[in-house]
């Protein structure tokens, strides 16, 4: 007698039960296999990215050095690796100031064209008062005749700042950043430095000179009304991305800088300070690493020196206010930038072996 199919013993309900199950399971161990497989394959990927970006300190700074180095690194392809953080800023991102005057050409510009100069001289503009065809030449017609007066008077200063600003805001770079004729610029430093800010926002990056905010009395509002604000000394270097510079054109660009520091009747450096902190209302951001002649240039130690962005030096009477430095003879490097120079960048070819 033929039984009917759905009787079929129970013992192979049993085994169809039992190979539904293996089934189940198989396909389980199958999923989990094939996700540690997976995770594996992702794990030397996800550690190297944690130590590259978070766990290290210094992982951020030697990546940003190391795209200096080649030149064929851009920003675009670091920025595939690095999403939360700014594009990479490379050298040719920055526009760098320098403020002289004709009576300086001779003894403050060639220490500066021998030593920082080399290490950025696309970048780097000196904005003086004269024509000078020798020093022309000797920068590669990076020199620009203002046209202001060449006095120290507030208003030939602001003069040059005007004019400092109206060129950069020509060009297509991110960062501004003004110095002295007097300033050592650590050029790697400060673009590795500018790296880790972001110049579609605001930033004014500095040093005050003093230790409480400015105060003036504005008298054009009756009744008479306090201002408080901080500036960055313009004697230690100061940086401004290019988001700030737009939002301040109003007020600076075009000659405009000259009537602001004419109204408030205060130096250049003084008067960024004023349209930045009073009027646009964005803070100043202290950066210790710039340094100016009002403090004292012996106190910076020798294994920070790599570390900072700026040095200046000044002769106070008999007593010279320079870095602490060992090198050249003092009567030969007087200022001591050659030796700063050269213990920070020894393969120079004046550099001793
Ligand atoms: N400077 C100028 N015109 C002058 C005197 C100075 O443009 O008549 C510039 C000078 O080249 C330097 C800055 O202003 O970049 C500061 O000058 P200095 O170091 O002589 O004076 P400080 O204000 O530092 O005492
Ligand atoms: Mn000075």
């Amino acid at each position: 007698m033929s039984r009917p199919r759905e009787q079929v013993i129970p013992a192979s309900d049993d085994n169809a039960r039992m190979n539904a199950k293996h089934r189940r399971l198989l396909q389980t161990l199958s999923v989990v296999a094939l996700l540690a497989y997976t995770a594996l394959l992702a794990y030397p990927t996800l550690s190297r990215g944690a130590v590259d970006d978070e766990a290290s300190p210094s992982g951020k700074v030697q990546r940003i050095r190391s795209l200096h180095e080649d030149p064929t690194v851009t920003s675009e392809s670091s920025s595939a690796t690095a999403t939360l953080r700014p594009p990479t800023t490379v050298l040719d991102d920055v526009f760098i100031s320098v403020k002289t005057t004709k009576s300086y050409h001779n003894h403050r510009l060639p220490i500066i064209l021998k030593t920082w100069f080399q290490l950025a001289k696309a970048q780097t503009w000196f904005f003086t008062d004269t024509d000078d065809p020798e020093f022309q030449l000797k920068t590669n017609g990076h020199m620009i005749n203002t046209n202001c007066s060449s006095s120290h008077s507030r208003k030939a200063l602001c003069c040059k700042m005007s004019v400092e600003f109206d060129t950069f805001m020509d060009t297509d770079k991110k960062w501004f950043c003004h110095f002295d004729d007097d300033n050592y610029v650590n050029v790697p430093r400060l673009v590795r430095f500018l790296g880790d800010y972001n110049p579609r926002e605001d930033w004014y990056l500095g040093k005050p000179s003093i230790q409480a905010p400015l105060e003036i009395i504005n008298k054009e509002k009756k009744p008479t009304q306090k201002v408080k604000f901080w500036f960055a000394t313009g004697g230690a270097g100061f940086c401004l991305s290019r988001a700030l510079a737009l939002k301040m054109m109003p007020v600076a660009s075009g000659g405009k800088f000259i009537g602001t520091g004419e109204k408030i009747r205060l130096p250049d450096d003084v008067t960024m300070g004023y349209i930045i902190e009073h009027l646009l209302k964005k803070p100043l951001t202290v950066v210790d690493q710039f340094h100016s002649h009002l403090e004292p240039m012996k106190f910076i130690r020798r294994e920070i020196l790599e570390d900072q962005i700026s040095f200046s030096y000044a002769r106070n009477k008999d007593e010279w206010n320079v870095v602490k430095i060992e090198g050249f003879d003092t009567k030969y490097d007087t200022n001591r930038f050659l030796s700063l120079h050269c213990f920070l960048f020894p393969h120079f070819n004046f550099c001793p072996r």
